[in-house]
């Protein structure tokens, strides 16, 4: 029996676990990093197997994730959705084969697959439609996301065949995608998602559906549940069953016989792993045998058959050189710690983020500290600790400014905001990253505008804000550095041609809060014109498909603000377009005008909606299926059946090095 002081000990741990769980599932923003969270849990495991009468149902060791939120509809799981029991070396790998093979008496064939770092999905189909989309909850009950799944690009809403089916995966959200969101978010004054995996949490378990929609998330399914029903014998078939059925599966695994087979697995794919397009952590090591699997059957909290390898956190030391604070697009003023550069996970790290000042303040990170660092998912660099140890005596705390490193004017919180913020709305710095973003290739698309022109027109006051920009004349073009008479045409021309752009680009351009290019062009498409938006109210607007109320309250503040309408007025006069026009002009000429292609696999520079767009406006018409009328299939990484089918038909293939080539960006700055 355990004395009173070890249970005071395990009660204080399971406390500690369960507050740092709800953080992680019910609120999708963790508190500690996992491997604190891991070496905690295996501490109660370890207290547990030494004292199995400590154990009580409340322990992270008896549940599965966290209670649903109250905001979704409850979806009970007919087959419980469980976790995964884990091991950290290659010796508990084999320790667990060892044990496992002795059960059965026989040797056992694996299948072995990345372990995809994001939340499981279930998908319910009858006769063939998607009826069902649901998070694990519980493990018995989970959250319903219908809606929200529908808006995932690579999910089926019907299948080729009028199966009732139930199959389950991994939604993740891609690593670019999640940089991309972590900065905009930054900017905009958010909290950034702490790893990839919470942000497809959080991506997907919105209220808002048009924000679902606008986070680029994916998914790879590796579960058919009640496989006998379809034949199906073994985990490799089941992969190759739902792929048929045109689910994506993870191209990567292989069934391996013997244990050398999983160690070649897990070195390759270690060494592979930072140039994947999304973040494993880790490698999972399945029964292949589906009989096997139901034979062995589950704990309260783990299948048997089943082990995830996880991989031991990279860390790299080095020294804090400078405390930097930059400014966003909104005013958002964010401390970024500049370092020594060091080799961390297959790059060369010199900066990280620090989030903002509260986050500082936590780590008590300081100029000339040694700090340890990590990257958060396998993609951002992230202080994890300061080397208390190696800390100068002559260190102080890192100042925080209280005004603002451009403009001077003092630096506020706004409500209870942890971000510290500019409100000074002709604060250089927010000019400057409002009209680099203004100028960019998905808003009003100003070529050769780069952010080193607009840090010389702003530096010469010859720009105060966008509509500036049509203000602009040949005179004043001269005089900037290295800009002879064809950039100064260049640049005019590509600014006039904006002026003609669908009135989709100015919105985005505007950069209103939540507005992303998929709202903007939802928008614009609905209301016709920037005048009939302004003057909608949120119900309207968020009665639109694709648009909710978080996305019609910030269009509605935008448009009330004076200053805005001042802007939009300007731009007006400016001989600015304000109309929808439809899809963007389409290519007639080039190596895509009028061809028939299909898109098929993942790539590391486009999303696959951007490809498409960009794809159309070059001429191409996408389409979803290879036939004998496709006249180019783009296929990417873990391209499946309809590569294999485009190989079959003769069809010409192209991947993104040839795809990137035959597009020829042409390069952005003039003075580059
Ligand atoms: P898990 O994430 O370790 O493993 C189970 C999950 O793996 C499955 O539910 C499934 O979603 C996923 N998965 C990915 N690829 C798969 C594949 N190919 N086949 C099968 N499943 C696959 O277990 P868990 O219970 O969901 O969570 C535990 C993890 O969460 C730990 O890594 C822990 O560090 C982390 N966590 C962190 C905190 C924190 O505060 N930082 C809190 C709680 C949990």
């Amino acid at each position: 029996m355990a004395q009173t002081d070890e249970i005071a000990q395990y009660r204080a741990l399971v406390a500690k676990l369960n507050g740092w769980r709800k953080a992680y599932y019910t609120e999708d923003a963790p508190s500690v990093t996992d491997h604190e969270y891991d070496q905690a849990y295996q501490a109660l495991l370890a207290l547990e197997a030494k004292d199995p009468s400590l154990v009580t149902p409340d322990s992270p060791s008896q549940l599965v994730g966290d209670a649903v939120s109250p905001d979704f509809t409850k979806v009970p799981h007919a087959v419980p959705m469980l976790s995964m029991g884990d091991v950290f070396s290659l010796e508990e790998l084999e320790d667990w084969a060892a044990r496992l093979a002795a059960g059965v008496g026989r040797p056992v064939a694996y299948n072995v697959e990345l372990k995809i770092d994001g939340l499981s999905l279930s998908l319910v189909y009858e006769k063939g439609r998607l009826v069902q989309g649901s998070t694990r909850g519980d493990g018995s009950v989970g959250e319903d996301v219908t809606a929200n799944v529908r808006t995932i690009p690579d999910i089926p809403q019907t299948l080729p065949e009028p199966l009732d089916l139930e199959v389950r995966g991994e939604c993740y959200m891609p690593k670019k995608a999640f940089a991309a969101l972590n900065a905009a978010r930054e900017a905009a004054g958010e909290p950034p998602f702490a790893n990839p995996r919470n942000a497809a949490a959080g991506s997907l378990r919105q209220l808002d559906v048009a924000v679902t929609k606008q986070r680029s998330l994916a998914t790879f399914l590796y579960t058919v549940v009640d496989p006998e029903r379809y034949g199906l014998t073994t985990q490799h078939e089941a992969l190759a069953f739902m792929q048929r059925l045109g689910f994506a599966t993870n191209p990567t695994s292989v069934v391996a016989a013997d244990l050398h087979t999983i160690d070649t697995y897990i070195t390759t794919q270690t060494a592979d792993r930072d140039a994947l397009a999304y973040g494993i952590d880790g490698i999972v090591v399945k029964v292949n045998d589906l009989a096997l699997q139901a034979e062995l059957g589950n704990t309260v909290k783990v299948p048997r058959w089943e082990i995830a390898y996880k991989f031991p956190p990279e860390e790299a030391e080095t020294q804090v050189l400078d405390i930097e604070w930059t400014i966003g697009r909104t005013g958002v003023v964010t401390p970024t710690a500049v370092m020594t550069p060091v080799l961390l996970a297959g790059t060369t790290v010199a900066r990280a983020t620090l989030h903002n000042v509260d986050m500082l303040a936590a780590k008590d990170i300081r100029i000339g500290d040694t700090v340890r660092l990590h990257k958060a998912g396998d993609i951002i660099p992230e202080v994890s600790s300061v080397v208390m140890a190696k800390r100068p005596a002559t260190s102080v705390k890192a100042p925080v400014p209280s005004a603002c490193p451009s403009c001077g004017e003092p630096l506020v919180h706004l409500d209870d905001e942890v971000a510290l913020r500019c409100v000074n709305p002709r604060c250089p710095a927010q000019v400057q990253e409002q009209l680099t973003h203004f100028a960019s290739r998905n808003a009003m698309n100003i070529d050769g505008l780069g952010p080193k022109i607009i840090a010389q027109l702003l530096e010469r006051k010859l720009v105060a804000d966008v509509a500036g920009l049509y203000r602009l004349t040949a005179d004043t073009l001269a005089t900037l550095d290295k800009f002879k008479e064809k950039s100064v045409n260049n640049l005019l021309k590509a600014i006039d041609l904006s002026r003609q752009n669908s009135v989709e680009r100015l919105l985005f351009g505007l950069g209103i809060r939540h507005v992303g290019g998929k709202a903007a062009a939802s928008l614009a498409a609905h209301f016709g014109d920037l005048d009939h938006l302004a003057q909608a109210d949120a119900e309207t607007i968020a009665a639109v498909a694709g648009i909710g109320p978080t996305i019609a309250e910030a269009v509605t503040t935008y448009f009330q603000n004076p200053g805005a309408q001042v802007l939009i007025e300007e731009l007006r006069a400016a001989g600015v377009n304000l109309t929808y026009r439809g899809a963007g002009p389409v290519a007639t000429t080039g190596p895509f005008a009028g061809l028939t292609v299909v898109i098929t696999g993942t790539f590391a520079d486009y999303t696959r909606p951007a490809l498409t767009a960009l794809l159309k406006a070059q001429g191409a018409k996408i389409t979803g299926s290879v036939s004998k009328r496709t006249d180019l299939v783009v296929a990417g990484e873990a391209a499946g059946s309809k590569l294999t089918r485009a190989q079959e038909l003769g069809v010409t293939v192209m991947d993104q090095a040839a795809l990137r080539q035959a597009l020829a960006e042409k390069p952005k700055e003039n003075d580059e």
